[in-house]
């Protein structure tokens, strides 16, 4: 098998969920990131149809209809691979599986409705996967928003640790930025949507003060390293707080909590610099586990390594099965055969695509840590693993393997 260097190291990919209550704003949460990140130039709205997370019509005219299982896009020098979790639980098992091949989520909250029964339960599916997680509190334009209420629902119903890193600049309809509370600074949306960086505005300053001493404090309190500096110092430095909040936040020790309003595209660019800074990697997470026989077997997240990859969604389309794999090990070239253990056959890779909002663009290989979609896999469902014949194992017991789903 090849071996090559990924494009972006594994470290700087981020494999992420948006988990929901239906109609707390997954979609324009998403739609609004893709935009954000340039992944796409239009701004899809959810009334009318245009959302590029569903089905894009010229895409379909050409044969290819996208799979919104997972989209690419990139922040900050990092690739953002965001995986679509049903929000329904009547996919229970599709959210599972998705929960299994993403390394960090992104909670979202209505403002006004705070955690909803929902909400709760998809929460504590991640809580089995170990899913490390961050909490955005959307809708804070809406009559009622308020961020404290919407925290203390958090608080009492999913964790006992909430850190709140921002407060609000205006509210309801008047709601026009935050205060990040880790670099002291205010963030600030124009009417045009662009994000101003200002001083901390003068009549909020005591109350932000507050806040971030009772960040330090709620920090302190988990976290050894943090409480050592905050009984010395009476406060904490910021790299303490941040890498504090990145060690709670991937211990699931805490929750950081953000606001915004993503109708009004307010709060995504802070949103996605919390994915980056305090989201894991997949070579922060433990290496994915499998068996050979009676045998368990670790892949850590290593291009260098045998390739093992997890099939976690398959779409029929007219011109082919697109399937799409979670790489944990290894690197995968077009046009390479391995083994499909699931299955006990020989697969092809034909071509291998990452899939963007608006686009396909095809690669040459896939590295550990990536999500991508490959088409010509004959048969691969949900559930299979595909991995080196000379290094097989199994990710998920047989017979959990799904039917391909037809969206001819
Ligand atoms: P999903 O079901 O979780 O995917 O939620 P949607 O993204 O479809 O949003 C549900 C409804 O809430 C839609 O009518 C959105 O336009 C609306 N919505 C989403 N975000 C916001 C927001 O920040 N503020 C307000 N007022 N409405 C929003």
């Amino acid at each position: 098998m090849h071996r090559t260097h990924p494009d972006h190291p594994v470290a700087a990919v981020r494999n992420l969920g948006i988990l929901a209550h239906v109609d707390a704003g997954k979609t324009t949460v998403t739609e609004r990131i893709l935009y954000a990140t340039g992944a796409t130039h239009k701004r899809g709205e959810v009334h009318d149809g245009t959302t590029v997370t569903d089905f894009d019509p010229q895409e379909r005219e050409r044969g290819i209809t996208i799979s919104s299982a997972a989209v690419s896009c990139d922040w900050d020098g990092h690739r953002i691979n965001l995986i679509d979790t049903p929000g329904h639980v009547d996919f229970a098992d599709e959210v599972e599986r998705s929960l299994r091949v993403l390394d960090g989520a992104v909670a979202v909250f209505d403002a006004v409705a705070g955690v909803e029964p929902q909400s709760e339960s998809v929460w504590r599916q991640a809580d089995r996967y170990g899913v490390p997680r961050i909490a955005f509190v959307n809708k804070m334009d809406r009559a009622g928003a308020d961020l404290d209420t919407a925290v203390a629902s958090l608080r009492e119903r999913l964790h006992p640790c909430p850190l709140v890193v921002q407060m609000p600049i205006g509210a309801e309809s008047g709601f026009r930025g935050v205060v990040d509370l880790v670099r002291m600074r205010g963030l600030v949306w124009s009417d045009g949507g662009d994000l101003l960086v200002r001083d901390v505005p003068g009549e909020l300053r005591e109350e932000a003060r507050y806040r971030r001493h009772a960040l330090e404090e709620a920090v302190a309190e988990r976290h050894p390293a943090a409480l050592e500096e905050f009984c010395a110092r009476q406060t904490l430095g910021t790299a303490t707080l941040r890498s504090a909040l990145r060690d709670l936040t991937r211990t699931g020790d805490g929750v950081v909590v953000l606001c915004g309003s993503a109708y009004r595209n307010r709060g995504i660019e802070p949103l996605l610099d919390a994915v980056v800074d305090w989201l894991p990697s997949p070579l922060d997470v433990p290496a994915v586990r499998g068996t050979r026989g009676e045998e368990e077997v670790e892949r850590p997240a290593d291009p260098a390594g045998p390739f093992a990859a997890l099939a976690f969604k398959v779409h029929a389309t007219p011109t082919g099965r697109l399937t799409c794999l979670r790489v944990y090990s290894g690197t995968v070239e077009k046009g390479d055969t391995v083994w499909n253990a699931t299955a006990r056959r020989t697969e092809r890779i034909g071509r291998i695509l990452r899939v963007q909002a608006d686009r396909h663009t095809p690669l040459d290989r896939a590295h550990a840590g990536d999500i991508v979609a490959v088409v010509g896999l004959k048969s691969a469902r949900a559930g299979t693993t595909l991995c080196d014949r000379d290094a097989p194992l199994v990710l998920e017991p047989p017979g959990v393997a799904e039917p391909v789903v037809s969206v001819a």
